[in-house]
């Protein structure tokens, strides 16, 4: 094992609602040293300050005290590209609810990250080939992830984790949703990529039948790293016969509950995909709405309580099912406790109305979207490139009946849908002169049509 170590804090805190009544010490005066190769766990109760320290070291918690070192450089010093850069490509995370895009192919879902990065088809196909065979699950390559189980799913998530080729795996309470026997594949596959392909694996987990994978435990309390365990050394294999029963995950600190844990959670994981996405999204803002939304509402729910989320909750139901109008919705937020509202105060009651009906509004109209598609953007047969063809025509009042032109629609659309080119490339195809081969459409025209395309495409987050 090399001597350098590949994550080093000193004195690293965190604290929330700082100076406040509800101020939250969740983690305190941490020190450690992770080494290159090492698989380290964090292990402790709900609530003890895991997520925050791996999310210190995947900087996106930063809101730190102290110092955190990552091969040497000091994390807390980063401008955002180097931030950008670290997320990047110095880590790979996987988090217990998967958080695949349910309208890309499994193939799409783990080329994602690579987007932003201009890599060639050709390398991004063979390293995601790669990947898939490594971890065994080649033949859904052209699947969906709800025709996978959970198990799978999860694979095709460490492989999306893979596919910048980081040094250093984070994973969050990975086998979380998962039933014991897909648990301890999931333990088994990271294994295999601590051993196999040397990287370094911090995982963090409250269940303690996994704890005999790491190399060492940091066994933490109350936001403390209170004790270090040595299970093996660098090169020693796991210890026991790690059976299914061992690992029995299933993990009941799930995303969406846990003492208001999970909101910042879902929060900081969103925030990552949406920030490693972003590159792609480039001039389509839109594409991140979904994020956005999840990320607004679990601002919002970590300053509540739970029994607040629960009312807000079932009023943003009823707004769903329209039988809450936006106005309702409003007083809801802002009429006293006493009259069962959440007594915000007006001018956060009409902000937080405002929001939350846009949220709602947009989820409507993708419903509207994907009902006007079928089934969605599922095979890449021709009919549904003429659907969707028909139905981008239709929303802007495209009127085009020349054949050269509509072909070349269809195929610009098929090529997206396939991945072949970008959101930009279609819009600029669609941009160009019937010469250059394009289609001769008005650029503003052109990058509305493709806005839309990538919002069908990306737009369901499941
Ligand atoms: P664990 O992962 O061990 O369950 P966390 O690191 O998620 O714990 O949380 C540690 C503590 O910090 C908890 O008390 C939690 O409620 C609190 N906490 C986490 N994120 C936030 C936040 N964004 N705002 C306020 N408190 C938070
Ligand atoms: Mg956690």
């Amino acid at each position: 094992m090399a001597n350098k170590p590949i994550v080093k804090a000193e004195k690293l805190s965190v604290t929330y609602m700082m100076g406040r009544p509800n101020q939250v010490n969740a983690l305190t005066d941490a020190n450690l040293e992770i080494f290159p190769g090492e698989f380290v766990i964090f292990f402790g109760p709900s609530g003890c300050g895991k997520s925050t320290l791996l999310y210190a070291v995947a900087g996106l918690e930063r809101n730190i005290q102290g110092d955190i070192f990552i091969d040497g450089k000091n994390l807390a010093k980063f401008n955002e590209k180097e931030l950008d850069n670290h997320r990047q490509h110095t880590i790979g995370m996987i988090f217990q609810a998967y958080y695949l895009i349910s309208s890309l192919s499994v193939f799409n879902n783990i080329v994602l990250p690579q987007f932003p990065l201009n890599v060639k088809n050709k390398e991004r196909e063979k390293k995601a080939v790669d990947l898939l065979s490594f971890f065994g699950v080649k033949e859904q390559i052209k699947k969906y992830p709800n025709e996978l189980s959970g198990g799978q799913q999860q694979r095709i998530a460490i492989c999306r984790s893979l596919i910048n080729d980081p040094n250093l795996i984070l994973a969050d309470e990975p086998t979380g949703n998962l039933d014991s026997k897909s648990a301890t594949d999931v333990m088994n596959l990271l294994l295999e990529l601590n051993e196999k392909k040397g990287k370094t694996v911090i995982l963090v987990t409250h269940s303690p039948g996994s704890l005999d994978y790491a190399h060492r435990v940091f066994y933490m309390k109350d936001g403390k790293i209170i004790d270090v365990k040595v299970n093996r050394q660098p090169g020693e294999p796991v210890k026991k016969e790690v059976t299914e029963a061992n690992v029995l995950a299933k993990d009941l600190e799930t995303v969406s509950g846990g003492a208001g844990t999970g909101g910042s959670q879902i929060n900081k994981s969103l925030e990552l995909l949406a920030r490693t996405y972003s590159n792609i999204a480039g001039q389509f803002g839109s594409l991140l709405i979904p994020f956005k939304a999840k990320q607004i509402v679990s601002e919002v729910l970590t300053s509540l309580g739970n029994h607040d989320i629960e009312a807000l909750e079932k009023e943003v139901e009823d707004l769903l099912k329209k039988i809450l109008s936006q106005e309702d919705f409003k007083s809801f937020l802002d009429r006293g406790v006493g009259d069962f509202g959440l007594g915000l105060d007006k001018r956060t009651a009409e902000k937080l109305s405002e929001k939350i009906y846009q949220i709602v509004a947009e989820i409507r109209d993708m419903e509207e979207q994907e009902k006007q598609l079928g089934a969605g953007i599922v095979q890449d047969n021709d009919k549904e490139v003429k659907d969707i063809r028909e139905y981008l025509f239709e929303a802007f009042d495209v009127k085009i009946h020349d054949r050269l032109q509509l072909e070349r629609v269809n195929s610009f659309i098929k090529q997206r849908l396939e991945n072949k080119i970008d959101g930009k490339q279609f819009s600029a195809n669609l941009d160009k002169s019937l010469k250059e081969g394009g289609v001769n459409l008005e650029t503003r025209l052109a990058r509305k049509l493709a806005q839309r395309l990538e919002l069908l495409i990306l737009g369901k987050l499941r």
